[in-house]
């Protein structure tokens, strides 16, 4: 009977171990406010794309909220958490199939595997999704850079391109996106 409860003791012991471990390794790759990859994911991910020899065409989508630091001041930091909690699941349900991640703060990133054409409609459905998904309450909108993944090139050339064109979406005036070159 000792043997016997002592072996149910272990089991449990193993199992809870168990559990943790599965904690611990979704912690370190989820982010805990959206639920979507995290950065180290992401980039983990997006490198292991990057690197394959074969598959076709990957675009990269810089995306940022745009003025959220007014919605913060305005309306709060939980009201802040809440537009990142949904504009994240816009972006989750959009990308389906694709890599997606929250890259820190008010970004998020994307990546896209399709053809030129495919990303540039992609891009502007996003962009069209959030800002109606907040039309009745409140108005919420995306910029999003588009690179190309030049597979022959390092990784952060394609996220510079994608940065630079989210910088340019910023200043033709947000909403919309724009494609690097
Ligand atoms: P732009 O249109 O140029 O992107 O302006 P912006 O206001 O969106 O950008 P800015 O970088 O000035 O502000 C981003 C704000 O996001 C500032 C920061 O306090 C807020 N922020 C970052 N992470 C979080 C978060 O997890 N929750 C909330 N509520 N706010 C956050
Ligand atoms: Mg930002
Ligand atoms: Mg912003």
């Amino acid at each position: 009977l000792f043997g016997l409860a002592l072996n149910v003791s272990f089991s449990l012991l193993r199992l809870r171990n168990y559990h943790s471990k599965v904690e611990l390794t979704r912690l370190a790759f989820q982010d805990s406010l959206t639920g979507l990859n995290n950065r180290r994911m992401f980039t983990q991910r997006a490198q292991q794309m990057h690197g394959a020899a074969h598959g076709g065409m990957l675009y990269f989508l810089m995306i940022d909220i745009d003025d959220f630091k007014i919605i913060n001041d305005q309306q709060g930091h939980d009201a802040g958490d809440e537009v990142l909690v949904r504009t994240a699941a816009i972006i989750a349900d959009k990308a389906q199939g694709h890599l997606c991640g929250r890259l820190g703060g008010e970004e998020f990133g994307i990546v896209y595997a399709g053809s030129r054409e495919e990303a540039r409609a992609f891009a502007g459905g996003l962009v069209e999704a959030v800002s109606q998904a907040f039309h009745a309450t409140q108005f919420v909108s995306i910029s999003v850079g588009v690179a190309e993944l030049d597979r022959s090139k390092e990784l952060s050339h394609s996220y510079r391109l994608a940065d630079e064109a989210l910088y340019l979406a910023k200043r033709q005036g947000k909403n919309r996106y724009v494609f690097a070159g």
